[in-house]
């Protein structure tokens, strides 16, 4: 320890540069030494203790509310004097509750005599404190009467010299406390890292990234500037720990920035907005690069510098998307106006404007819960949001698909119905058709007997009996048998007709037809009215005797006929010509006909009544 003789220390006047703060018998358990102590700057870094003890004119009263002298380079020496009036030593707890400071030096002198120093700071491992607590917590025992307190601080970063003097049984009961609250504020923070990380990976939405990356960077960010990591966390990693608030801010600008432009789905929304907070993300990435290799006095003020702008923008666009109709910004709108709010609450109460109380001190902490918790609402409400959307989707697809399927099946009824229509009409088309099919065969049957048959007797005609003679000489000449031909003629037959007329002529003709239709009863024979009274049969497989048989019976039973006409008997006879042979292939079937016709002229020559073959 060097031991400084502090010239003039002992004879110290209470001076605006060097206050005196009495500490009475009963002295308090806590004492704000606020702007009561003397100041004096040194730029050059290098004042040893000697030499600020020996120019008392160089220090300067604190002039404006608090001593805080924000980003520098300076060293600052601070002192003032404590008077302890309780006639006995008191031991008390100085503390700098600026945990983030990477010089501390701090020298008690009473009766002239230099009795305690710390040389402290985050430049050295914490295990070296001798108060093991996250801020600078000095024990010195303060003489009777008056004891001088001076104080060096430099850093990278701000300089603050808010000290307070405690009694260290207080101390450790307003830690604890203070502890307690911290550890609240940690374990809520931490939790919902935890849980939203454990989101992400089940839900694989890419805002749960962002807001556990926004939260864990906002909690170990709050926890580096309260000391604790150091602490606790990194103890020995000095260097790590000279600029992990920078890279914390930075990491915290980047998810936040991030988060809001994901979150609010800027990009379809308005392309300004969403590339002024990419540009603002990327500004963050960069320092968050930088932040390992920079200066931290840099880093630390572009990252403090940016704050303000990114938090502002993404409030404003979250108040814009919600009164532009996007209900899930509500959330995410409370959640930074919670913790815009309770960062007013805290300067506030830092300024007096309202009395502090445990609610202004942690307003922060109070803050920050509210805006991760608040955030995580937002995204709770987000994805109920969604679901809301994407269940109102499904369900209006369902009464598509309902509608779609009401209308197929009446597709279905009607073509079905179609169908059934079409079928019935079909089948009564085909009925006509049938119907007028079979009308068209009976008609074409009739006309085909009508064109065969003749009229008066029923007999088939000419027409039918060449045709058959035709054919029936090729089936004779292929099968080599006999066909016979028998041509009759009614003798005098128009005396009939002159002597009884023209109707007993006709009922003569009907009456040998009926005669001659029972008398040819084979199925290959053909009877026909060759002509007026003149007939002929065709008979297959018939030679001339058998012919000349058949053709003198035909003739008997001819004659036997006795026609009744108005009560009068009317008889006739027939002569009847006779050919029978195999025809030829080559044969003219004309020329059977012509010698059967020869016969019956030689019937008719010989005085008729009888029967003749053709030679
Ligand atoms: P022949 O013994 O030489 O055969 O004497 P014919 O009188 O029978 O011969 P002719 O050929 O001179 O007369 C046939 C008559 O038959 C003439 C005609 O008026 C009559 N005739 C022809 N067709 C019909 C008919 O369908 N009905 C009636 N009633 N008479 C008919
Ligand atoms: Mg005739
Ligand atoms: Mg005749």
């Amino acid at each position: 320890m060097t031991v400084a003789t502090a010239q003039g220390v002992g004879s110290a006047q209470a001076t605006p540069s060097f206050p005196v703060l009495t500490l009475p018998e009963a002295a308090p358990q806590r004492l704000e030494i606020g702007p009561r102590m003397g100041v004096l700057t040194d730029a050059t870094r290098g004042l040893t203790l000697t030499q600020v003890l020996a120019a008392p004119q160089a220090w300067q009263p604190i002039t404006h509310g608090s001593p805080n002298f924000g980003f520098t380079h300076d060293a600052y020496w601070f002192r003032f004097q404590l008077d302890n009036q309780s006639g006995q030593p008191l031991p008390r707890f100085i503390e700098l509750p600026i945990p983030f400071l990477n010089s501390v030096g701090l020298y008690h002198f009473a009766q002239g005599q230099l009795i305690t120093q710390y040389a402290l700071g985050n430049a050295k491992p914490f295990a070296q404190r001798p108060v093991r607590h996250q801020n600078f917590v000095m024990p010195v025992t303060l003489s009777p009467g008056m004891n001088q307190i001076y104080l060096r601080l430099a850093s990278s970063g701000t300089i603050e010299a808010t000290l307070r003097v405690w009694e260290p049984v207080h101390f450790q009961s307003v830690n604890s406390d203070e502890k307690l609250v911290q550890g609240l504020v940690v374990g809520i923070l931490l939790i919902m890292v935890i849980y939203n990380l454990f989101v992400f990976f089940s839900t694989r939405d890419i805002n749960y990234f962002y807001y556990v990356g926004f939260v864990a960077s906002y909690l170990f960010f709050h926890l580096t500037l309260t000391g604790y990591t150091f602490a606790y966390l990194w103890p020995n990693a000095l260097k790590w720990n000279g600029y992990a608030i920078s890279t914390f801010i930075a990491s915290a600008e980047l998810f936040n920035c991030l988060f809001a432009a994901h979150f609010l789905r800027l990009e379809h929304f308005s392309k300004p907005a969403f590339y002024l907070l990419r540009c603002f993300a990327m500004c963050s990435g960069l320092l968050l690069i930088l932040t390992f290799v920079a200066p931290y006095d840099i880093t630390v003020r572009v990252g403090a510098a940016l704050t303000m702008p990114i938090t502002v923008t993404a409030l404003v666009l979250g108040y814009w998307r919600w009164w532009r109709g996007a209900k899930f910004a509500r959330f995410y709108c409370l959640a930074w106006t919670a913790m815009l709010a309770s960062l007013m609450l805290l300067n506030a109460g830092k300024f007096g404007l309202i009395p502090t109380s445990v609610w202004t001190e942690n307003a922060s902490e109070f803050g920050a819960v509210l805006l991760v918790v608040l955030l995580s609402l937002t995204l709770a409400d987000r994805i109920n949001h969604d679901r809301a959307l994407r269940l109102n989707a499904q369900n209006q697809a369902l009464e598509h698909e309902r509608r779609a399927r009401a209308s197929q099946q009446a597709l279905i009824k009607a073509q079905e119905a179609a169908n059934h229509d079409l079928e019935q009409r079909v089948q009564a088309r085909t009925l006509d058709l049938n119907h007028t099919l079979t009308e068209l065969k009976v008609a074409n049957d009739r006309l085909q007997q009508l064109s065969t048959t003749d009229g008066l007797t029923q007999l088939s005609n000419r027409a039918f009996f060449d045709q058959a003679l035709v054919t029936e000489c090729q089936r004779a000449s292929r099968l080599r048998v006999s066909l016979t031909l028998i041509m009759f003629d009614i003798d005098h037959f128009k005396h009939i007709n002159d002597t009884f007329g023209h109707p007993a002529g006709d009922a003569c003709l009907r009456a040998l037809a009926g005669l001659m239709r029972d008398k040819i009863q084979r199925a290959t024979d053909v009877l026909a009215r060759y002509g007026g009274e003149e007939f002929v049969v065709l008979m297959f497989d018939t030679p001339l005797p058998q012919a000349l048989a058949m053709a003198e019976s035909f003739r008997a039973a001819i004659e036997a006929i006795r026609v009744d006409f108005n009560g009068t008997d009317i008889k006739f006879t027939v002569s009847m010509g006779v050919k029978s042979g195999v025809p030829d292939a080559n044969d003219n079937p004309q020329l059977l006909l012509a010698a059967a016709d020869q016969a019956l002229y030689q019937a008719k020559q010989d005085g008729r009544n009888g029967v003749r073959a053709a030679a």
